[in-house]
């Protein structure tokens, strides 16, 4: 099946052997070894040049329980946080942050709109009790790609601390994560990374590290520092997924050998490829192509079919769409290109896809 959602995604053969080891302990060194590798692999993936000035924390989890984790982690004792929400990813930290009672403000825009980094600004300096700013890189919910540089620079100016949610981001997009002056960085394995999902990561700056210590402990789960504080001696402090971590330390190979800036551009040529062959077949995308991501699309539903037939006729063919979500289900489609995939089963797709059209 070609998976054309975004994550879990197709991962290579090499990536799929590497869940097939020895059962190990996790307390034991060969666990510490393979945790050490996978750390020092994703700071040398995307912070490269200033590995030294990051940590990489590691937590079994899908991407969400690391977006979790950075946020009840990174908030002093009744200060409040300012989310940019555009869409369901942004809402996400909307709504964790107010489930846990923490002070949470929001500018929201329309999911097909950009946060404005002027309203930022201005909100930031009206609100001296924002301590913390939370945005999404790309947002899944429609493949937008958000501002990050301009808002990084405005949240570092304005001597606040940035929470980037960049799960279906990182190896996807160019991310200058040190120079932006970034705190944390959330990602996961499961997606543009190409390994399994079930492990995910927070990049965190070390300097705000000592800070986060002196923040109340707000989940016994997912509490950063008791991580890092466990991770520095080589343990986790709870069972991970060792499997999991294998496949993942196999996938960050590959993306080593080869190079992220080059992912990138694979993936944004496979964008192109798939922008290219639906604009022949007449399909409208949702966003103007200099608002959208290098990995996902999201299409109008063409005239008088519905998601569920078009997804199952694909399906039938062996390809995998996405639905919309909130108030576009049923309006729209989604084409993520994420994943070990070629040119070659992207052409399979378009001609799946213009055959599901014709079919009556
Ligand atoms: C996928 C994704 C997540 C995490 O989702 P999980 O299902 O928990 O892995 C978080 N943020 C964004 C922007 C995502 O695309």
């Amino acid at each position: 099946m070609v998976l054309l959602n975004p994550g879990p995604v197709n991962v290579s053969e090499r990536v799929r052997q590497a869940l097939v080891k020895p059962d190990i302990c996790h307390r034991e060194e060969e666990f510490s070894e393979l945790l050490h590798r996978i750390q020092t692999k994703l700071l040398s993936a995307f912070v490269p040049g200033a590995e030294s000035e990051y940590v990489a924390v590691l937590m079994t989890g899908s991407g969400t329980a690391a977006v979790e984790a950075a946020l009840m982690s990174s908030l002093p004792h009744g200060k409040r946080m300012l989310i940019l929400n555009n869409g369901v990813y942004g809402e996400r930290m909307s709504q964790i942050i107010g489930l846990h009672r923490l002070g949470v403000s929001e500018l929201k825009y329309e999911w097909t709109v950009r946060p404005d980094p002027e309203r930022l600004l201005l909100a930031l300096r009206q609100h001296p009790e924002v301590h913390v700013v939370g945005m999404v890189h790309h947002e899944t919910t429609t493949g937008l790609l958000n501002p990050v540089h301009e808002v990084a620079e405005i949240v570092d100016n304005q001597n606040r601390v940035f929470v980037l949610d960049a799960v279906s981001a990182l190896a996807g997009e160019t991310l200058d994560i040190a120079k932006s002056h970034i705190y944390m960085v959330v990602g996961t394995a499961g997606k543009c990374i190409q390994g399994f999902p079930g492990v995910s990561f927070v990049l965190v700056r070390k300097g705000f590290v000592e800070k986060m210590r002196a923040y109340p402990k707000r989940s016994w789960y997912l509490h950063l520092t008791h991580y890092i504080d466990n991770e520095g001696r080589g343990m986790i402090p709870f069972t991970p997924a060792v499997q999991v971590y294998y496949a993942f330390d196999e996938a960050l190979n590959e993306l080593l050998e080869e190079g992220v800036s080059n992912r990138i551009q694979r993936y944004k040529k496979m964008a192109t490829v798939i922008r290219e062959g639906m604009a022949k077949l007449g399909v409208k995308p949702l966003l103007p192509v200099e608002r959208q991501s290098n990995t996902i699309t999201a299409y109008h539903l063409p005239e008088g079919l519905s998601y569920h037939v078009l997804h199952d006729r694909l399906k039938q063919q062996g390809y995998v769409i996405y639905a919309g979500q909130g108030n576009l289900e049923n309006k729209i489609f989604r084409v993520a290109n994420m994943g070990a995939l070629t040119e070659g089963q992207f052409g399979g797709f378009l001609n799946a896809f213009e055959q599901a059209c014709r079919q009556k």
